[in-house]
């Protein structure tokens, strides 16, 4: 499959010719080609931005919105094709791709309505002659910079807002997904978008990066990946003051009480651990246990475990895929390994999967350790992988304090009964997501985003869109 980048409305390929090779994380197998672009494709992808820029955002919100409902729409009705080719690029099991495109569809179509919304103030003045306006105008040409784990949806929580408030943006997928986001760019045309409001640009990313904070016209950039390129790209935003959100790196603490519906804590660790076979920056890193309920936990969790079946994510039944890539796999082992040498049970899994040729060597059996500690790398760094490691606790000012010890603050997950411990702790909890009972947190109209070293600025609800506009004052002497 030969794929093209969209710059200014037009399908083009890299100045040079070259390609970079997109591969089935299942199989390692190549199964397309994507322009290896550089700076100077991106120079022109942000100045078409800024060329629509005036057309787009002048245009009513109404008349936005139906462009992007129609572009929800179009998603939702090629779900299953969009769906495999997820599922190609990135490996995650079909009935998640599925999901998540119904998901990335639903930010661009929940951005369509409450870009109706975007209110400015008249505020009560210091004098009697004068008036104070507040107006809320989109930001302007801004850019994305997006992950491999969910190819459709980190772009849609980013391009669905920018477009409804009126901005443009350039679109750097990730290397190894870039055909999801190609394939919103084709159904974006096709609803209607005007040229040079979206356009994506594959290929070397320090060059597009480079590119995109050098240009004094993109006025902010959202990115999505990990914190060390997040500490990388904030310091090339400090040369233009580029506006920044970033929602790096995880490291989510899931708390059991001893009051806790054991079987909801189970379903939630199961889908908050195994989603995307561990590849997710939301995912339980840390599984506390209070003592009284540990064994049963354990019990009822390993389980559950042996019913996930492990394979190729277009195989009926699977529910854990391949990881990304031989890193990845590399990362897993090591983490799993560490643990298990310094006195870690390992309960269940704790080893690769085989699934014979044909097949890359990139399955890893749901695991679960027992008995993590500090020490461990499981407890520092983030696995990205399906392993679940549990420690008991005593007391909940203890499990608050160890959840809290992380210099990561994205999502925290417990489960009680207790209705008022369910606000202590949740207001006590260092992150910027808490799931009380609720392991999938994650939807169109909630502010998503972190605290600590797990970034800032929110994607998702009223907050999502505001990252999208800028507060003039006009002060009005009458
Ligand atoms: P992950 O660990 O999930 O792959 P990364 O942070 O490496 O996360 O990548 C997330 C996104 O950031 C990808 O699109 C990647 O190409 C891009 N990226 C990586 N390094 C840079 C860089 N120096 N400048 C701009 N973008 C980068």
């Amino acid at each position: 499959m030969q794929t093209r980048n969209l710059i200014g409305g037009e399908w083009v390929g890299a100045d040079s010719g070259r390609e970079i090779q997109v591969r089935n994380p299942a199989t390692d197998e190549v199964v397309a080609m994507a322009p290896d672009c550089g700076a100077e494709e991106t120079r022109r992808a942000i100045e078409s931005a800024a060329q629509a820029l005036p057309g787009w955002s002048r245009q009513t919100a109404g008349d936005r919105g139906r462009v992007l409902r129609r572009l929800a729409d179009a998603m939702l009705r090629d779900q299953e094709r969009l769906a495999r080719l997820m599922t190609l690029e990135q490996g995650k099991p079909l009935g998640e791709a599925r999901g998540e495109i119904a998901y990335a569809a639903s930010f661009i179509d929940w951005a369509a309505e409450e870009g109706k919304r975007l209110y400015g103030e008249v505020v009560p003045s210091s004098s009697p002659g004068k008036r104070i306006l507040t107006l809320r105008q989109p930001v302007g040409v801004t850019a994305a910079i997006t992950p491999w784990n969910f190819p459709a949806a980190m772009i849609t929580r980013k391009l669905g807002p920018a477009l409804a408030c009126g901005c443009t943006m350039v679109v750097k997928p990730a290397e190894q997904t870039p055909l999801s986001a190609i394939a919103l760019g084709e159904l974006a045309l096709e609803a209607g978008l005007p040229a040079g409001c979206f356009n994506i640009v594959t290929g070397d990313a320090k060059a597009i990066g480079g590119e995109i904070f050098r240009h004094p016209a993109v006025r902010k950039v959202s990115f999505t990946g990990s914190t060390e390129v997040g500490k990388i790209l904030m310091k090339m935003a400090s040369e233009n003051v580029t506006r920044l959100s970033l929602e790096l790196g995880g490291h989510a603490p899931f708390i059991v009480f001893e009051d806790a519906d054991l079987d909801a804590a189970v379903e939630g660790a199961l889908a908050t651990k195994f989603r995307n076979a561990g590849q997710t920056c939301i995912c339980a890193n840390r599984i506390y246990v209070h003592a009284g309920v540990k064994e049963e936990f354990v019990r009822r969790l390993s389980g559950a475990m042996e019913g996930l079946k492990v394979g190729p994510g277009d195989a009926e039944g699977v529910r854990v895929g391949p990881l990304i890539d031989d890193d990845a796999m590399r990362k897993v082992r090591a983490h799993v390994e560490d643990a298990q040498g310094r006195g870690a049970r390992v309960v269940c899994g704790g080893r690769p999967v085989d699934l014979g040729s044909g097949f890359a060597k990139r399955f890893y059996a749901p695991t679960l350790l027992d008995g993590f500690t500090d020490e461990m790398l499981v407890s520092r760094e983030e696995t990205f992988g399906p392993v679940a490691p549990v420690r008991s606790f005593e007391t909940e000012e203890e499990v608050v304090r160890m959840a809290n010890d992380s210099p990561f603050g994205l999502a925290a997950y417990f489960y009680t009964r207790d209705a008022s411990r369910l606000m202590r702790v949740a207001e006590a909890l260092d992150y910027g997501i808490v799931g009380a009972n609720d392991a999938l947190p994650s939807t169109a109209q909630a502010p998503f985003g972190g605290v600590k070293q797990s970034g800032f600025g929110r994607e998702g609800g009223r907050q999502g869109m505001q990252e999208y506009t800028t507060v003039k004052y006009v002060s009005w002497g009458i």
